[in-house]
């Protein structure tokens, strides 16, 4: 009986804080909690990145709660899930937009869960106004400016009688203001303080999106700050920070400086390799509009690579074309309960550095590499080798190229090409992506293979090419090499970036330039 009993799970409430917007800013423990959840219940300020940590299996539900906008849950609804959730075992993360118990009712979601007996940690985030100063380039304190910050809610109508704050003493209480939720009232807060003793001179910035790449800030004094934010129809979700530290912003504007801030670019790539050109371009402040162009998927029968598998060691050389092929090759070599000893007599050729790199993480340190990492450079660098009466395997998509295998039989090479996995591009985000070239909101397409090109191009669905030249009119072309570019410019574009070398830390080296 007792063992039954011990077994039971018993559910818990993690309250995290999901920090200001930037999927980085999440702590350690908020982290390590969101890989462990079962049931995710987000809000409206906590960035969506966040929930690729969270368990596929896992449980997500909106909270919603957007000022103005009508309420997806009411909170006794969210407090009363929480309750429900835990009663029933499960492990809970309840994730909240900068700090929990700062201005995010986590208190009152707290309360409810020690009342009913339901276990709970709270993990703190870094709150909204410390992040928006940072990326805005203030710091809310400095020696020679102001000893003292308060925070508060500008929520409430200050006029409004009863109003839980003091804004006669705060106005000139504390160096630094920021005030949350105060865009909608910010005309009557700034005249309140004046009203109450705070210099109309005063320096304010107004930080809509903080950390976020769509951040905007706009800079004025309490007399002009609300025409200001109005012109720029600045809306929420903004803080308004007062005080002289706001000057510094002129010297350490750090974030919104970066080279590509603001821009937004388009990366085409397969989701796994999406990573790391995307790091490369948001570490220099743009904003990534993911279209993975393309989804990998393995072949439907390893038939071919199985027979090719058996017979392996009759081969000269094995040449690896692509990243995917190197995978989907080992993953079956291993799923078969070989390992790289059974590829011990052939030479392994590899077509690029990244792919030579991953050959290593496998066990197999490449042979050969071309000068030039292209099928073409792999073809005449075998050729110098002299490929005569060579048996030669290439494991890779089962659409690619024909130009390697056709130079390498065409110098009397034996080639046997054996599909390993499959492009496919999903349908999904057509409309979208559409709708974003009509609205002028790219400012830059990079493409990192001809199939990238072409699957790009099905999605964008010109009706012809003089409607597909009117949609990329002022969106910038990057291409990773020469294949690339020539797919782009047989479809009638132009490219207007292409690194020296076809590498992705290159590419986004020339993005930069481009924009600097
Ligand atoms: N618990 C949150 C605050 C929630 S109240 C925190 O600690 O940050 C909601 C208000 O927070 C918004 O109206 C806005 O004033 C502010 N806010 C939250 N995220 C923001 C962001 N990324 N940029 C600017 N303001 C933000």
């Amino acid at each position: 009986m007792s063992e039954q009993k011990s077994s039971r799970k018993i559910g818990k409430v993690y309250l995290v804080g999901a920090g200001p917007g930037d999927p980085g800013l999440i702590t350690v423990r908020g982290k390590y909690l969101l890989e462990r959840a079962e049931v995710v219940v987000y809000d409206y300020l906590a960035s969506p990145k966040l929930l690729k940590h969270v368990p596929e299996e896992a449980e997500l539900i909106y909270a919603g709660k957007k000022g103005g906008v009508k309420h997806t849950h009411t909170q006794e609804e969210i407090n009363q899930m929480l309750v429900d959730w835990a009663k029933e075992g499960k492990t809970v993360v309840r994730l909240k937009g900068g700090d929990p118990f700062i201005f995010g009712r986590g208190g009152e979601e707290v309360e409810v869960l020690a009342g009913t007996g339901v276990d709970f940690e709270v993990v703190p985030g870094v709150t909204s106004a410390t992040a928006a100063a940072t990326y805005a380039g203030i710091p809310i304190t400095h020696r020679e400016h102001t000893a003292s910050v308060a925070f508060l809610t500008g929520h409430e109508d200050p006029t409004k009688p009863g109003s839980n704050i003091d804004w006669a003493k705060l106005a000139t209480g504390a160096g630094t203001l920021v005030i949350y939720m105060g865009i909608k009232n910010l005309p009557i807060i700034v005249k309140n303080l004046v009203a109450n003793g705070r210099d109309p001179k005063t320096p304010v910035a107004v930080v809509r999106w903080a950390s976020t790449p769509e951040q905007r800030t706009v800079v004025g004094t309490l007399e002009t700050i609300a025409d200001i934010v109005r012109e720029a129809a600045i809306k929420p979700p903004a803080l308004i920070i007062v005080g002289d530290v706001v000057t510094l912003r002129d010297k350490i504007d750090w974030f919104e400086k970066r080279p590509l801030f603001g821009k937004r670019i388009v990366v085409t790539r397969t989701r796994e390799q999406a990573s790391e050109l995307m790091a490369g371009l948001e570490e220099n402040g743009a904003n990534c509009l993911e279209y993975s162009t393309i989804k990998i998927e393995a072949v439907d029968s390893y038939e071919e690579l199985d027979e090719e598998l058996e017979r392996i060691q009759e081969y000269h050389w094995i040449l690896f074309t692509s990243l995917h092929g190197v995978r989907y090759f080992f993953d079956r070599l291993y799923g078969k309960g070989l390992d790289t000893r059974s590829l011990n007599g052939p030479g392994i050729a590899a077509v690029g550095k990244a792919t030579a790199d991953l050959l290593l993480k496998y066990g197999v340190r490449a042979d050969l590499l071309p000068t030039v990492f292209t099928g073409e450079g792999l073809a005449e660098t075998l050729l110098d080798q002299g490929v005569e009466g060579r048996n030669i395997l290439i494991p890779r998509a089962e659409k690619a190229r024909e130009i390697l295998p056709e130079t390498l039989r065409g110098a009397g090479a034996q080639v046997t090409v054996t599909p390993v996995y499959k492009n496919v591009a999903p349908e999904g985000k057509r409309v979208q992506l559409r709708d974003e070239l009509e609205a002028g909101k790219v400012d830059m397409v990079t493409f990192t293979s001809s199939s990238t090109v072409r699957n790009f191009l099905g999605m964008v669905d010109a009706k012809d090419s003089s409607d597909l030249k009117r949609l990329m009119h002022n969106v910038v072309i990057a291409a990773i090499g020469p294949i690339t570019a020539k797919t782009v410019t047989d479809n009638g574009l132009k490219v207007d970036i292409q690194p020296e070398s076809y590498t992705i830390p290159d590419m986004v080296q020339e993005i930069v330039k481009h924009y600097t």
